[in-house]
């Protein structure tokens, strides 16, 4: 049914939740396209989709689907198109600033995450591995905990990682899905041959680079805006078994730095010949040597943290990984020394562990169990993630870690640099126009009201900075609320940003919670703003 009429949408849709909440089971009217899966306007369901892992906003949902199947999603985007209302598709809500979210109950969060035979632990039918093939197929709210837990069986992995498993498929392939592997294979989104994509429009379209490749460049990394992913194809390799994983110091920055480029350039090389794994962080306060990110012990202490400070108070670690199979375990040791042996660290401060291959992927998820279990899990979360380019990294290291930070920081900050040419141009993300750009993520919680305003202060002091002292920063999951800093952000990619927005979501109904583009329900056919 067509609803060309918002405000009788909108009635009706008010009629239907006040006969739910006095005990009927009303389907709203636009959403009543015969769902396989599950529709609820329950309190305690939308309660739950109204806030993400950032805590710093919320949303007000008309109702929550959970699909059984593409079509589901087919049906449920259809109707908005047609009405219009707001869609959303909600991964595991990982989200910072409401990027998921719908807000003045404008539609419909369809949480992926329990659909598509995921919340039955369907893997049949949700994550089918080829090994034929090298790639598993997967339904886009799967996390990728149960895609490596599946792949595993048959001895394969994908390449490319976040540091943190428990996220939907569809979630990071919107953003990028970057790790210490990205140096080499790339972000998660260079590791995608095709995509089954719901449109805008309410169309199921398969598209990878041969065919409809508009609509599959345009969604890798392209914040939920052009459609909601049902199946993504990832590439495979087989699993090595364990991982050999190490931490060394510098209290020098330009050597830190010089030693993660050289590892870094490193990449496509055979895997004697380099690391696995390559990422960084900054300790400006003591004891975070073992932050909430890893679980990571090494019995060999050699050296007091403090004892080493020398440049400005802050020191900098650099986090490397070799894998290993049973079949290589008795090289493994002579290929790591010959490649520490290239680099300029504090000789005293090796700290090693080994583990599963598996173990290593999640260790994330052990620490999340510890904090949760005391309740600091659940808290407001300040992140800032910046990729920052080369060239200015030391300016950037004297401005904020020994300028703005001082010695508090409330959380990890890592710093890692990826290569560009591992990054397709062609896919919507946007990235530092120089050969080689780091990460710098500020991965800090807030614990009250207070420490909450200092943090989010100084995330702006940090962005300002790089704007004054003209470090041409981009950010990694970005977050803006104004239609010129996100031109500013897109650069010279919003003209076909926003062409292929008209293209496959002319109505601008998904992914509202990103505010990049303004749902206007009174004048559904029309990019009346921000074009
Ligand atoms: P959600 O927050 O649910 O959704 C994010 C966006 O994607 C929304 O706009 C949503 O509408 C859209 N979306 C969701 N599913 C789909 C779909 N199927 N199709 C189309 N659009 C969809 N990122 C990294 O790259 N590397 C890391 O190492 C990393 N570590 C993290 C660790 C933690 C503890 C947390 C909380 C986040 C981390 N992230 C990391 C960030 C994370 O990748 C993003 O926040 C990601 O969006 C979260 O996935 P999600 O499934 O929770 O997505």
């Amino acid at each position: 049914m067509a609803f060309n009429n918002n405000k009788h949408v909108l009635l009706t849709f008010a009629i239907c939740c006040l006969i739910v909440t006095v005990g009927l089971t009303v389907v709203p009217e636009p959403l009543d396209v015969g769902l396989e899966g599950r529709l609820s306007v329950n309190t305690r369901e939308l309660e739950a989709v109204s806030v993400d892992f950032g805590r710093l906003s919320r949303g007000e949902a008309w109702a929550v689907v959970q699909p059984a199947t593409a079509e589901d999603v087919v049906r449920v985007v259809k109707a908005a198109f047609e009405a219009p209302f707001a869609v959303s598709a909600r991964g595991h809500g990982h989200s910072i600033n409401g990027q998921a979210l719908i807000k003045e109950k404008k539609g419909v969060v369809i949480e992926m995450v329990k659909g598509g035979g995921s919340n039955n632990g369907d893997k049949e039918n949700s994550i089918r591995v080829s090994e034929k093939g090298m790639y598993v197929d997967v339904w886009g709210g799967r996390l990728w905990i149960d895609v490596l837990s599946a792949t595993l069986e048959y001895g394969l992995a994908p390449m490319s990682w976040t540091d943190y498993l428990y996220l939907s498929v569809g979630g990071t392939l919107s953003n990028a899905g970057i790790s210490g592997q990205t140096f080499n294979h790339g972000p998660q989104i260079s590791n995608v041959y095709e995509l089954d994509v719901v449109t805008g429009k309410g169309e199921l379209v398969t598209c990878s680079e041969d065919r409809n490749s508009e609509l599959f460049h345009a969604v890798l990394g392209g914040l939920g805006q052009f459609g909601i992913i049902t199946r993504a194809r990832i590439a495979l390799e087989p699993a090595p078994h364990r991982v050999r994983w190490i931490r060394v110091l510098y209290s020098n920055f330009a050597t830190f730095c010089k030693d993660q480029e050289y590892l870094i350039s490193m990449h496509g090389k055979p895997g004697n010949e380099r690391f696995d794994y390559v990422e960084g962080f900054v300790i400006v306060d003591e004891g975070l040597i073992n932050n909430w990110r890893s679980s990571f012990f090494s019995a060999s202490n050699p050296v007091k943290i403090t004892s080493l400070k020398a440049d400005g108070d802050v020191l900098y670690c650099l986090e490397i990984t070799k894998n290993y199979n049973q079949g290589n375990a008795d090289s493994v040791d002579e290929e790591i020394q010959s490649l520490l042996k290239k680099l300029d660290f504090i000789p005293t401060s090796v700290f090693t562990t080994d583990l599963p291959y598996l173990d290593f992927l999640d260790r994330v998820h052990k620490a999340e169990l510890k904090l949760r279990s005391k309740g600091l899990w659940d808290v407001p979360h300040p992140w800032l993630n910046l990729f920052v380019p080369k060239s200015r990294i030391a300016d950037f290291d004297k401005g904020v870690f020994k300028g703005i930070l001082g010695n508090k920081t409330s959380g990890p900050i890592l710093i890692y640099p990826m290569n560009k040419n591992k990054w397709d141009q062609r896919s919507s993300v946007v990235t530092p126009e120089e050969d080689v750009f780091y990460l710098v993520a500020f991965l800090r919680s807030a614990l009250d009201t207070e420490t909450l305003e200092y943090l989010s202060n100084e995330n702006r002091q940090i962005v300002r900075f790089c704007h004054d002292s003209e470090i041409k920063v981009k950010q990694y999951l970005p977050h803006y609320t104004t239609h010129q800093e996100w031109m500013d952000h897109f650069g010279d990619k919003w003209t076909q940003f926003s062409a292929r927005k008209m293209k496959f979501d002319p109505r601008q109904i998904l992914a509202t919670g990103q505010q990049i583009f303004q749902f206007d329900p009174s004048n559904p056919l029309t990019l009346t703003n921000y074009i």
